[in-house]
């Protein structure tokens, strides 16, 4: 009977140990999106849509949402 009852503690022993460990993975992989998920966001000199940097194009110093927008250029330029 004493053999079940620290048979059961190494249990509950293991199962707390095992969670401990876990739980700051979880947490780590949270943060670690986290910190993966804000990119930069910049504005298009065309149209002024806001646009992850990875997404948009970039022409020099100047920055587009798209392909289109920079072959048509910066709107503050005129045409
Ligand atoms: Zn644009």
């Amino acid at each position: 009977m004493r053999n079940l009852l620290i048979f059961l503690l190494l249990l509950g022993a293991i199962w707390w140990v095992r969670r401990a460990l876990t739980r700051p993975r979880n947490g780590a992989s949270r943060g670690a999106k986290k910190v993966a998920g804000p990119e930069r966001m910049l504005a298009c000199a065309h149209c002024g849509v806001n646009v992850p940097e990875s997404e948009g194009v970039r022409d020099g110093e100047v920055f587009f949402c798209c392909e289109t927008h920079r072959s048509l250029g910066d709107a503050g330029k005129g045409d």
